[in-house]
């Protein structure tokens, strides 16, 4: 899974007219925490692809102790009532689930938009439609490139490219609305152009071009990932070019490696503001990487509700608002618009999970970033495959 938030006004709209009254019930601000936009519902780790630089944790959980359908119906209920106007299905890949119709028409009766970020390689035709009849929105699919063969070795999967486009024109042909997720790095940049030519073809209402961001999988991988700052810039141009030619016709976000910034993102939209991941195991975090931060006793769904994690949970108040932030964060003006970057960046990079996001040209910390890029001009390494047993020692 790889997810970029930030870009859903689209979506959010739609839930805000579905649920109507009841939102406005709901937007009201308890112990002044404002309701989460979304649930990001990483319903299993299973996934047949390996991509290397997936965002889930470098330990895998297997199937065994993953919710069962009941309890995720219930987390979806709870997410409702906390306010959340969307869920994104997500993994792993989330189709593995063979109750996913089940959890889709549960989260439709509750009132969320539902969105399934998916590899699509498990999908048929019969499946779409099984899903079309359980009230699904909106389906993203990502692709690893538009030349089969380096697709195929980037995914680890022999077979996956052509099936991704076989399932995105299912999908089209189903109704429902399409985003193309292009993520990318320096093994298939030099293909970017090609790779929005594809997507527009596939008939995406919007696409998602989005540079790797180095934690979980990709920190592993970032020496084979990370492209240089030509091909950065040149990728960067021809996301422009195609936004002017497709301008009204499809949206393209765009994501860039922190690496090269003077500023960080607004991470998650900041730390317990807008999004809450619950893991396949039940875990509540504030962000669909934050496992990788050692010391935190995530709040579960198995022994506590969304509501007690979302409000009052140590985990979610730690990093919320301004007042944690360090110098040079607490007296900047960007504070309120970017907080601070991300956390988990923070902690990769400087072993400090409070400490000003290392992307930003004002942290004492902007160095090791300079050390990476000059890494990523070597020859790049093998990558290490995603799979269940964790980064080889
Ligand atoms: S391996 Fe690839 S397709 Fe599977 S969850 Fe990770 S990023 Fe998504
Ligand atoms: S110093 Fe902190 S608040 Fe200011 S721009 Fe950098 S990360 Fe953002």
């Amino acid at each position: 899974m790889l997810l970029h938030v930030g870009a859903h006004s689209h979506i959010r709209k739609s839930a805000e007219t579905r649920r109507g009254k009841k939102l406005q019930m709901n937007m009201e601000t308890v112990n002044n925490v404002e309701p989460p936009l979304a649930l990001l519902a990483e319903l299993t780790h299973r996934c047949p692809l390996q991509c290397p630089y997936c965002s889930n944790p470098t330990h895998l959980s297997g199937a065994s102790g993953e919710l069962t359908t009941a309890e995720w119906q219930d987390v979806l209920t709870q997410a409702s009532d906390i306010g959340a106007l969307q869920v994104h299905f997500s993994g792993g890949e989330p189709t593995a689930r063979q109750d996913l119709p089940n959890l889709v028409r549960h989260a439709v009766s509750v009132g969320l938009y539902t969105n399934l970020i998916t590899s699509a390689v498990t999908l048929d035709q019969k499946r779409i439609d099984v899903l079309v009849e359980a009230g699904l929105d909106h389906v993203q699919i990502s692709f690893q490139d538009v030349d089969d063969v380096n697709g195929d070795r980037i995914a680890g999967m022999a077979g996956a490219q052509k099936k991704k486009r076989e399932v995105a024109a299912m999908v089209r042909r189903a109704g429902l609305p399409l985003t193309v997720n292009l993520v990318v790095h320096r093994q298939n940049l030099a293909n970017l152009s090609a790779m929005l030519e594809m997507a527009v073809g596939l008939g995406a209402a919007r696409i998602e071009v989005a540079h790797v961001q180095y934690y979980g999988w990709a920190l592993a991988n970032r020496d084979a990932l990370l492209p240089s700052r030509d091909q950065l810039d040149r990728a960067t141009e021809e996301v422009d070019a195609a936004r002017a030619r497709l301008a009204g016709a499809v949206v393209i976000d765009y994501v860039v490696p922190d690496y090269y910034a003077r500023l960080p993102k607004a991470c998650m939209g900041g730390w317990g503001r807008r999004f809450l991941t619950v893991t396949p195991r039940g875990l509540v975090l504030p962000c669909h990487a934050a496992e990788s931060l050692p010391g935190f006793d995530f709040p579960s769904v198995r022994t506590g509700t969304l509501a007690e994690a979302w409000r009052a949970s140590d985990v979610f108040n730690r990093f919320r608002g301004t007042d944690w932030m360090p110098a040079p964060c607490s007296g900047c003006d960007r504070r309120e618009l970017d907080w601070g970057g991300c956390r988990c960046q923070a902690f990769a990079l400087t072993g400090n999970a409070a400490a000003t996001d290392p992307a930003c040209g004002r942290s004492p910390d902007h160095a090791l970033l300079d050390i990476a890029v000059q890494d990523a001009r070597a020859e790049p390494r093998a990558f290490i495959y995603r799979r269940i047993g964790g980064v080889p020692a």
